[in-house]
């Protein structure tokens, strides 16, 4: 199951109906341990499993966008690469989270936790004003878009797609 419809069951699994998205109720869904502490300045959240026992840590230096996002993306690691140790790191840029596959769906799953599929929004708004009222923070929101242009396109770029042209241009050159 992609990460992106896991989001989606979780939030009607909570009953989550409008946003902001209640981001704080699902550590105790998927029965994992919050726990705010000081992680210093390069480190915003960590998920990690001691004893059967799993936890999500994070920064209490986080304006509260970030701290959302950081509590998503931790359940994400322990709903999807469980048992598994993650650091989300604050001084990376979202590509280089992007190159680790397990990054990518992590960032997916919260992205479309935090920014329901099925929430509208008016897009011709900046940026800025629509992350407020999701209180993500803007590069989710940006991920987020992006991902689902990708997704439609990506249709009329897949392997599919492709032979069937192959198969018309044979086709026509007989
Ligand atoms: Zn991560």
């Amino acid at each position: 199951m992609f990460a992106e419809e896991l989001a989606t069951l979780y939030l009607e699994k909570l009953g989550v109906t409008n946003f902001p998205v209640p981001v704080e109720l699902l550590p105790k869904l998927i029965g994992v341990e919050p726990v705010f502490d000081d992680l210093g300045s390069v480190v915003g959240g960590i998920y990690s499993c001691i004893d059967n026992v799993k936890f999500i840590s994070i920064s209490t230096r986080l304006r509260e966008p970030e701290k959302r996002h950081v509590i998503a993306h931790e359940c994400a690691h322990a709903i999807l690469h469980h048992p598994f140790q993650s650091l989300s790191r604050t001084d990376c840029s979202l590509e280089e989270v992007i190159r680790d596959k397990q990054e990518y769906q992590a960032e997916l799953f919260a992205a479309y936790f935090l920014i329901p599929k099925w929430a509208e929004f008016n897009e011709y708004l900046p940026i800025w004003e629509i992350a407020d009222m999701f209180c993500v923070p803007d590069e989710l929101l940006q991920f987020r878009l992006e991902h689902e242009k990708n997704q439609a396109l990506s249709y009329f770029f897949s392997p599919w797609t492709s032979y069937l042209k192959k198969e018309a241009i044979k086709w026509l050159k007989k």
